[in-house]
């Protein structure tokens, strides 16, 4: 089935701390089909932020099977992984993480610079997704002259601009006011919408879970 986007089964992860053993997922799955924007919820160092980073194969687990954009990531090379990040998945985080010494237009243009497309496509694509999220005035400011909510807007842009199939955004809210947090929660939705991009948030806060399609309540390291 190609419309399933991410197919996570019985993942298991635990970190090493000062030669104790961590558990942060004891067997979590997790199903996403395209257009899909689902919402992990639960508090702090439940597993969230951990099973972002699996789900979007920044880290890989050390048990359970993942399958993204219908592929299975244990079969794929370091080189192979790398790719299908870059061309199949967008990542937003509390903290924005833009490159300070771009400009926004330059950093929402990065991925598509880096998958080699041609300079007058990727500003052109940029500039346009730019307008779409309200910030074509400040395309050529660098992210320490805007504001948060205008930082991640961009970054919202730039998560998207290559049109991957999966959004992962870890907390987009937390670091922003409840005006700019209504903002970007209200893009999301629409970007979930227009572009049928499925989308993995986690969050503590209720009130941003509500605006996903569907709600997953995880607790010690498993799906409650
Ligand atoms: P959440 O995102 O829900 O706050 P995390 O996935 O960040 O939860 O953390 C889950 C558990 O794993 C917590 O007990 C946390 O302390 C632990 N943990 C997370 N990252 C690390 C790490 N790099 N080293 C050791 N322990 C970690």
């Amino acid at each position: 089935m190609t419309d399933v986007v991410l197919a996570a089964t019985d993942l298991h992860r635990a970190y090493t701390l000062d030669g104790a053993t961590v558990p942060a997922l004891r067997g979590v799955s997790l199903e996403l089909a395209a257009g899909d924007f689902v919402a992990v919820t639960g508090p702090s160092g439940c597993g969230k932020s951990t099973l972002l980073q699996l789900c979007g194969a920044m880290d890989r687990a050390d048990a359970g099977t993942l399958r993204l954009d219908g592929r299975d990531i244990a079969a794929l090379t370091d080189t192979e992984l790398t790719r299908l990040r870059r061309d199949r998945i967008g990542f937003v985080f509390q903290f924005f993480n833009l490159l300070p010494t771009l400009s926004l237009l330059e950093n929402i243009a990065l991925p598509l610079l880096l998958a080699r497309r041609p300079e007058p496509e990727a500003f052109a694509a940029a500039r346009a997704l730019a307008e779409r999220v309200g910030i074509g005035h400040r395309l050529g400011h660098f992210p320490a002259q805007v504001s948060g909510g205008e930082a991640q807007r961009a970054a919202l842009a730039r998560a998207v601009v290559h049109r991957p199939a999966l959004l992962i955004a870890d907390e987009p809210t937390g670091s922003l006011d409840s005006e700019n947090g209504r903002t970007v929660l209200e893009l999301l939705r629409e970007l979930n919408g227009e572009f049928g991009v499925a989308i993995l948030l986690a969050t503590h806060d209720a009130g941003v879970a509500a605006a996903a399609k569907r709600q997953v309540r995880m607790k010690d390291g498993r799906v409650a």
